[in-house]
């Protein structure tokens, strides 16, 4: 199995990188990862601590209609360059966290989403030297009140309510170019979105070079890298889950906004 890293809290509150072992044990790293973050003595048990987004980003850019099949659902043109957007870092949440409905918004929507992390300062990347600042993959619900999308032209109040991009569970490094994605609500067993990362109109590498020609990517920052097709609205009460093949699946419950 591929390494997990993950990002924990343990009982008296302190925030730890570590390495997530077969018993759910957590080895502490001294450091984050990316960071050259050295495996210390110090290992946490499986209920010893609270699983946190793996990562803490300064800034959470993500990327609109990167898939075809979405961006026909969504009624536009393909976009003949990355539209981007950002989600606030404090819409970051951890798997199994409630996703808050917001009382401004009548339709929240699922996005499930791979994420990237980026391991180093990117500025004014080519695609290969942006290949290398891709630390590792987790997966990303990117929550969006789509009724105030369709309102806004600018999209920062539709997409960045505090819990709206669940990360998680955990990071790996390794990802098959051609990994599906799916994203399954409450106990059905058909996904409500199905696609593979394969299907991106702009991959990875030429997604972070764009974006280092615009803002300097930072150790730990986020990219969002589109949904497949089938969004689709959440209910309170709702569990959805969003799996990606050799990363896990990360879940969140949707709970109103009190
Ligand atoms: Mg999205």
């Amino acid at each position: 199995m591929a390494q997990r890293f993950v990002r924990v809290q343990s009982q008296s509150g302190q925030l730890h990188y570590g390495l997530l072992q077969p018993d759910y044990s957590v080895q502490v790293l001294d450091a984050p990862p990316w960071l050259q973050g050295q495996v210390t003595d110090v290992e946490l048990v499986a209920d010893a601590y609270q699983l946190m987004a793996p990562c803490a980003p300064s800034k959470v850019i993500a990327v609109g209609k990167n898939y075809a099949a979405h961006a026909a659902e969504m009624g536009g043109e393909l976009p003949e360059e990355p539209l981007l957007f950002m989600k606030p870092s404090t819409a970051v949440t951890s798997h199994l966290a409630p996703v808050f409905y917001p009382p401004q918004s009548q339709q929240v929507d699922y996005e499930g989403e791979l994420a990237l992390v980026i391991g180093d300062r990117c500025v004014d990347c080519s695609e290969a030297e942006a290949s290398e600042k891709i630390w590792g993959y987790t997966i990303a619900n990117d929550i969006t009140a789509r009724d105030l999308q369709r309102r806004d032209s600018q999209w920062v109040r539709a997409k960045g309510f505090d819990s709206f991009c669940p990360l998680g569970p955990w990071i790996v490094r390794e990802l098959s170019p051609e990994a599906q994605i799916q994203t399954v609500l409450n106990d059905r067993e058909a996904p409500v979105q199905m696609g593979s990362i394969a299907d991106m109109i702009f991959k990875p590498a030429v997604l972070v070079a764009y974006i280092s020609q615009i803002m300097t990517l930072l150790p730990g920052d986020v990219i969002l890298t589109g949904t497949p097709e089938g969004v689709g609205p959440l209910q309170i009460g709702d569990r959805v889950r969003v799996k990606i093949e050799g990363i896990g699946a990360l879940e969140n419950t949707i709970k109103p906004r009190i």
